[in-house]
């Protein structure tokens, strides 16, 4: 079933399988409910939580409420277990999170940058380093989120930011991820990709996605993007580039467009739309404040924003007939605060066959950390596999005998804000 034919194997592929459980449900499921999800024999858990416990990857705590007799045990992160550093690389600021088994976040770092790649890399690669010299052989991975396309080997392209093929891994000071060995797997290699893929993801992992067979997530930043999800895989494209749906003619208008297409959706939704549409300078990753006003204050503005996203919609799921369309970034505010005009525009533009049953359209359960939490994800699938526990097996004989940092990583929800 599995391929693993020898007892050794199959510890192995176990010890991936509950990791991977302890991981997805955020270390909120009990022992026994895990045992029971994997069917596995009650001894056949303890021996491996209690391994995974040696080798410094899980440790248990009794649950917040528990009846009499002995306590439920709850498998969670370890107090010295692997970290994926995460990175969201925005058009004016970047936010660099560590990230445990099980998605929680702490926030390491938050910097604004003036839109060139030496100044928005440059520093961010300076504190990966910090970060991983304090961590030490906790890093399991570095994953980074960028408002672009981004092709193999790390090469980005933000048109409204006049970025052509910047090599990120260049400017951060990290190996690029073709010339490594063991690929994206190996600790200094990061993982880059596009934000709307990430944010993506992580929809699929933990927010309104899961257990979705086809959906179709867009971010609204300062720009559109959007992917079909199937079966929980953002579809990435042949080349890694196929977040791109706000570069469509979506909206409507035939104004060229800074990736050098006319009559892009990125025309018409977005903060950039929003500044344009009160006749405030926009582009070049400048004037989020004044976009979030816009936001608050200009009916007419978000009006004409959520008619041009419910527009591009219709088209997108006349295409695609997905099940549900999720919203991040300020596609969540666009949908809050003139969802019925959205849905006006959406709806006479849906094939009449679509109309019966149109997808819901939904605001994503994550808020602004998306991109972040697909950063995270990404690390942890290359790590949450037999090669990658290995590694980290031979990278630790011996647990107790190094103390990293442990009082630097303080646990705080999946949303960051509430601490435990
Ligand atoms: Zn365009």
């Amino acid at each position: 079933m599995n391929g693993a034919t020898t007892s050794g194997e199959l510890r192995a592929h176990n010890r991936v399988r509950l990791l991977r459980a302890v991981h997805d449900c955020g270390a909120t499921r009990t022992r026994s409910q895990l045992t029971r999800d994997l069917r596995l024999a009650r001894g056949t858990a303890s021996v491996l939580v209690a391994g995974l416990a040696e080798d410094g990857l899980l440790h248990e705590e009794p649950a917040a409420e528990h009846t009499r007799g002995r306590p439920t045990l709850v498998p969670g992160p370890h107090p010295d277990g692997p970290v994926a550093l995460a990175a969201d690389v925005r058009e004016d600021a970047w936010e660099l999170a560590a990230c445990e088994l099980g998605g929680r976040v702490t926030v390491l770092a938050v910097r604004p940058h003036d839109g060139t790649p030496q100044d928005a890399l440059g520093p961010l690669g300076e504190a990966v380093a910090a970060h991983r010299r304090r961590l030490g052989h906790r890093v399991i991975g570095i994953g980074v989120a960028l408002a672009g396309p981004v092709r193999h080997h790390g090469l980005v392209d933000i048109a409204h930011l006049n970025w052509r093929s910047v090599d990120v891994p260049a400017l951060l000071g990290l190996p690029a991820p073709s010339q490594a060995e063991g690929g994206s797997s190996a600790p200094g290699v990061p993982v880059i990709g596009n934000d709307t893929a990430f944010a993506a993801l992580a929809e699929a992992r933990r927010g309104r996605l899961q257990g979705v067979r086809v959906g179709l997530h867009l971010h609204v930043d300062f720009d559109p993007g959007g992917v079909l999800v199937v079966d929980g895989h953002p579809v990435a494209g042949a080349s890694g580039i196929g977040a791109e749906l706000g570069h469509m003619p979506l909206g409507g208008g035939d104004r060229p467009c800074l990736c050098g297409a006319r009559g892009c959706w990125a025309m018409d939704v977005g903060a950039n739309a929003l500044l344009r549409h009160v006749g405030l300078a926009y582009g070049g990753g400048r004037g989020r404040e004044q976009a979030e006003r816009v936001l608050a204050t200009s009916q007419e503005a978000v009006r004409a924003n959520a008619e041009a996203l419910g527009r591009g919609i219709a088209a997108l799921v006349n295409a695609h007939d997905p099940e549900v369309v999720t919203l991040s970034g300020h596609g969540v505010e666009l949908r809050e605060r003139a969802g019925a005009a959205l849905l006006a525009a959406c709806e006479p533009l849906l094939m009449t066959i679509r109309r019966d049953r149109p997808p819901r359209i939904e605001g994503s359960a994550l808020g602004w950390r998306g991109s972040l939490l697909g950063a995270m994800e990404s690390v942890f699938d290359a790590f949450l596999t037999t090669g990658g526990l290995e590694l980290w097996r031979k990278d630790h004989p011996d647990q107790g005998r190094d103390t990293p940092d442990r009082q630097s990583v303080t646990h705080s929800t999946l949303g960051g804000e509430r601490p435990l």
